[in-house]
C-alpha cells in the first residue's frame, strides 16, 4: 500500500463542490503541486491534521479555479493514512481536471472500494462496517439507510462479538478437557454447555431472520399493479409516483404495456409495474402486454389488483383473484367515492388484505401503506437494531447456526464433549468469517470490488 490514490469522492455530475480526495503517503506531497495557498505563510507540508486550507489549484502551470484543502494526518483519517481533500467548485470538467493534475503529480487513480479496502487493512473499521458503508451508498429509502447505517456503527459488530467471546470461552474449556483428561480441569457443566449453544444459535437465528426484511427496506421490492382495464390502474401509479407517469384515458386498453416507475410506499422503495389490463383480446401489440403483466403479476414481490367497485364483478375479476391466491397480494377496491356495485365475496380469502379506495381523489392511502409494510414483514422492524446487509454475511451466519445445532444435537445425543468441541470450533470459524477477522484475501477482493470508486 506505497502507493497514493486519488478519485472523485463526490457523486459524479454537477453539484455546488467536487471533493477530490488523495490518499496515501505522498497526499501532502501531491497537493504541494496542485495547490496554492492564499496566504504565502502557510506551507502545505507543515498543515497540521483536522485544518483546512484556502488557495488556488493549479494545472499545468495555470490556475484552475480557487477552493479548500482540508488535511488529515495518519493515522487519524477515512483511511489511516495521510489524506487531503480538496474541495473545487462543482462540475466535472475543473474536478477532472484537477484529478488530472495530481496524477500527473504521482498519484494513481483509485480502484472500486479502494479507500475503504485501506481503511479496513489499517484496522479503521470491521469487515461489516465496510460492508455497510458500501449498503449505504446504495441504499435506497430512509429507513433502509438507517438500516445500513446501524451496521456501520458496529453494531452488528458488537453483537456478533458478544457471541464469539461466549463461545471462545466455550471452545477453551472444552479443548482443556478434551486434550488434558488426566489433569484436573473441572467438567464443564453440560446446562451451561447447553444454555450458552441456545443462546448463541438463538442470536444467530434472529440475524438470520432480520436479513429478508433488511433486504426489502435496502433494496425495496417489485410491485405490479393488475386488474382489468379502466379500473383506475394508472391512476393509481400517478397518485403513488406523484405526478403523470402513466397515460389516463376512459378508453379501455389504453396501457399496452409495461410502465415502471420507482416510488417510495410506507417507507420502502417500491418499483412499480403499471400493466396492460388483463382481459381478452384481438389485439396483438395489447395481447403482448398481457401476457407480460402476468408474468409480473407471478414475479412480483407485492401485487396490487385492482377492481371497480362502481360496476358489479366481472368473470375476468374473479380470474385476477384466483390468480391471486397464495401471492403477495392486496386487493384494491377502486372508485371508493361512486355508488358501490362490487361484491366483495370473489375476493375473500384470496388477499392479504381488502381496501376500499379513490385513487382518483387519492383517498385510502394511509391504509394502503400501513398494509404494504405488514405484507412484506417490516411494520414492526427496528430501524436501530443490528441487521445482516449482504449475503455474504447471511451465508456465514447459516453456517454458524448450522455448526451450533449440531453441536446441540451431539450434546443431547450423549456423542461426546469432542465433537461438541468440533462443532463450537466450526461455529466459531463461521462467526469470525461474518466479521472477516480472518477474511482472506478472496473476501476483501469480493467486498471490496462492489464499492463505486471514490469511497
Ligand atoms: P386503467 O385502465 O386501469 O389504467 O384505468 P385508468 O387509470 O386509465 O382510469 C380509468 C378511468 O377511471 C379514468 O377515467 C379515471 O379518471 C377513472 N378513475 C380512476 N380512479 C377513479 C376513482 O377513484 N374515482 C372515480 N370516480 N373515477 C376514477
Ligand atoms: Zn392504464
Amino acid at each position: 500500500m506505497e502507493s497514493t490514490i486519488v478519485a472523485l469522492a463526490t457523486p459524479p455530475g454537477a453539484g455546488g463542490i467536487a471533493v477530490v480526495r488523495l490518499s496515501g503517503p505522498e497526499s501532502y506531497r501531491i497537493t504541494e503541486q496542485v495547490f496554492q495557498p492564499i496566504n504565502p505563510n502557510k506551507k502545505v507540508s507543515e498543515a497540521k491534521g483536522y485544518t483546512a486550507l484556502f488557495g488556488h489549484f493549479i494545472a499545468r502551470g495555470e490556475t484552475l479555479d480557487e477552493g479548500v484543502a482540508l488535511f488529515f494526518r495518519a493515522p487519524r483519517s477515512y483511511t489511516g493514512e495521510d489524506v487531503v481533500e480538496l474541495s473545487c467548485h462543482g462540475g466535472m470538467v475543473i474536478a477532472q481536471e484537477l484529478i488530472t493534475a495530481c496524477i500527473a503529480a504521482g498519484a494513481a487513480p483509485a480502484g472500486p472500494g479502494e479507500y475503504t479496502k485501506r481503511a479496513f487493512l489499517n484496522g479503521r473499521m470491521s469487515l461489516t462496517q465496510a460492508e455497510a458503508v458500501m449498503d449505504l451508498i446504495g441504499a435506497a429509502g430512509r429507513q433502509g439507510a438507517a438500516l445500513a447505517e446501524s451496521a456501520l456503527n458496529g453494531a452488528l459488530a458488537r453483537q456478533i462479538e458478544g457471541y464469539k467471546s461466549q463461545l471462545v470461552a466455550l471452545a477453551g474449556h472444552l479443548a482443556a478437557w478434551v486434550d488434558f483428561p488426566e489433569e484436573d480441569v473441572p467438567e464443564l457443566e453440560e446446562d451451561t454447555l447447553r444454555g450458552t449453544l441456545d443462546e448463541v444459535c438463538a442470536g444467530v437465528r434472529g440475524l438470520i431472520g432480520s436479513y429478508g426484511g433488511g433486504a426489502v427496506l435496502r433494496q425495496g421490492v417489485d410491485a405490479a399493479i393488475v386488474g382489468s382495464p379502466n379500473v383506475g390502474k394508472s391512476t393509481l401509479m400517478n397518485l403513488l409516483a406523484g405526478f403523470d407517469r402513466a397515460i389516463v384515458t376512459p378508453i379501455a386498453g389504453t396501457t399496452r404495456d409495461v410502465v415502471e416507475q420507482a416510488v417510495m410506499l410506507g417507507g420502502v422503495r417500491v418499483n412499480l409495474f403499471d400493466t396492460a389490463g388483463l382481459r381478452e383480446t384481438g389485439d396483438v401489440v395489447e395481447a403482448e402486454g398481457i401476457r407480460r403483466s402476468r408474468r409480473k403479476l407471478e414475479e412480483a414481490g407485492l401485487v396490487l389488483a385492482v377492481f371497480d367497485g362502481s360496476t358489479p364483478a366481472t368473470e375476468e375479476d374473479k380470474e385476477l383473484a384466483q390468480l391471486c391466491a397464495g401471492r403477495p397480494a392486496i386487493a384494491l377496491v377502486n372508485k371508493n367515492d361512486l355508488e358501490q356495485r362490487f361484491d366483495e365475496s370473489i375476493l375473500e380469502g384470496k388477499f392479504f388484505r381488502v381496501l376500499r379506495i379513490a385513487a382518483g381523489k387519492g383517498g385510502g392511502m394511509p391504509e394502503l401503506e400501513q398494509a404494504v409494510r405488514e405484507l412484506l414483514g417490516v411494520a414492526n422492524l427496528d430501524p436501530g437494531a443490528p441487521c445482516l446487509v449482504s449475503q455474504r454475511q447471511l451465508a456465514a451466519a447459516v453456517s454458524a447456526r448450522d455448526a451450533l445445532q449440531e453441536g446441540i444435537q451431539a450434546l443431547d445425543g450423549g456423542f461426546g464433549l469432542d465433537a461438541v468441541s468440533v462443532c463450537v470450533d466450526d461455529a466459531l470459524a463461521a462467526l469470525c468469517r461474518l466479521t472477516g477477522e480472518d477474511a482472506s484475501e478472496s473476501v476483501i477482493e469480493e467486498v471490496f470490488s462492489k464499492f463505486c470508486v471514490g469511497k
